[in-house]
């Protein structure tokens, strides 16, 4: 079987080092010569809307898929008529803008922060007034890693809010006091079994993902587990989905979901039986799903900017590195790693040591 995959990143590549082990192979489309999954298939090189590629990426490949949710609408419809595409396009189209996801949300009943949209200066203070501060304002699509929000805490924020979004479409979101951010990663088959893996609790600075702990038999785990399944049922999804979630006062209230493999889900390559990567290929393979059951307690931390001397890192116990082979440069993630232990006392050690390391590389 071959895949097809939109984009050869990091994610592409993680899910191609999953698939070598069942025989599966992969081509790419990219339009990065030097992208880090390149050397794991066949490359496309061009951009994401070239006609000839992509009808070349459906005809070389069983069943396409995505490593992230910024494909244009028309992309996806094209791929989809003429080869199997998973998740369906209709899943990118509500993730990829920021309102549209939100009114679904609560279409499924699934709780979101207070919004509204914000289309110009008149309608961002029409919604401040009432959403209240602080809030936060973020533009409706292309947003990833905190990029295209700003935080409004004042009538004098508004302004440079306003202008920071550059007259793209916006939502001003409520800011939500959570206790924890939390992710759930689940994978849907195509005859509609669904797996859920143990919650993940993230920290995030700057917006970037940091660290991300898996947390077996959390006290949210069947919360988070109705609103995925909510959510994915909805949307006849096949594949991998994260949906991320703030902890408020022991209720879950939805961010985001992304439509692919998620960074909060690394740690399962290593911390469960069957990792995201392998489970979203099983899952648009029509193969059975693998079990997600946590092997350990484990942890990752992102490597964002810079890699320490791999050695370094090797030095730590029980430690997994996974280096993307990427050009180092500013809030870029490059590598990641994950550690694994048997109580959480060891494990927050472990973390505190990676940390520490990624700390003294990070320029973010
Ligand atoms: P996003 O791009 O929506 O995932 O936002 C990036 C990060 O900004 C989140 O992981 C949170 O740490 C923070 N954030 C986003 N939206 C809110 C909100 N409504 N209230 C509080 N923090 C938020």
């Amino acid at each position: 079987m071959k895949v097809g995959i939109l984009g050869a990143g990091q994610l592409a590549r993680m899910i191609a080092l999953a698939g070598y082990p069942l025989d599966v192979e992969f081509v790419f489309l990219d339009p990065s010569a030097d992208a880090c999954a390149n050397p794991l298939g066949e490359h496309l090189h061009g951009d994401y809307n070239d006609p000839r590629l992509l009808a070349e990426l459906a005809a070389r490949a069983d069943v396409v898929t995505y490593e992230f949710e910024n494909v244009p609408a028309d992309v996806a419809e094209f791929l989809a008529s003429h080869t199997q595409v998973h998740p369906a396009p209709k899943s990118l189209a509500v993730a990829q803008d920021r309102l549209i996801e939100k009114a679904y949300f609560r279409e499924l009943d699934i709780p979101t922060a207070p919004y509204a949209p914000v289309y110009s200066f008149e309608s961002l203070e029409q919604a401040i007034s009432s959403i209240g501060f602080p809030a936060i304002l973020k533009s409706c699509t292309m947003g990833y890693d905190g990029k295209g929000q700003s935080v409004v805490k004042s009538l004098e924020d508004l302004k440079p809010a306003w202008e920071q979004l550059a007259g793209a479409p916006g939502v001003l979101e409520g800011f939500v006091p959570f206790n924890r951010e939390v992710s759930i990663i689940a994978a849907r088959s195509i005859s509609g079994d669904i797996v859920f893996y143990p919650l993940s609790e993230n920290v995030h600075r700057d917006g970037i993902l940091r660290i991300a702990t898996s947390c077996e038999g959390d006290s949210m785990q069947q919360q988070a587990e109705a609103y995925v399944s909510r959510l994915m049922e909805a949307l006849n999804y096949v594949g991998v989905l994260a949906l991320e979630l703030f902890e408020v006062e022991g209720d879950l209230i939805a961010n985001e979901f992304a439509p692919r493999v998620h960074n909060s889900g690394h740690w399962t390559i290593e911390g469960a039986e069957t990792s995201q990567f392998e489970n979203h290929l099983r899952a648009i393979l029509d193969l059975p799903l693998g079990s997600t059951a946590a092997v350990s307690k484990s942890a990752m931390v992102n490597f964002i900017g810079n890699v320490p001397a791999t050695e370094e890192i090797l030095a730590i116990p029980n430690v997994h590195v996974h280096l993307y082979n990427k050009t180092p440069r500013k809030g870029r993630k490059v590598a990641h790693a994950t550690v694994r232990a048997e109580t959480k006392d060891q494990l927050d050690s472990l973390v505190k040591q990676l940390a520490t390391l990624a700390d003294q590389v990070d320029d973010s």
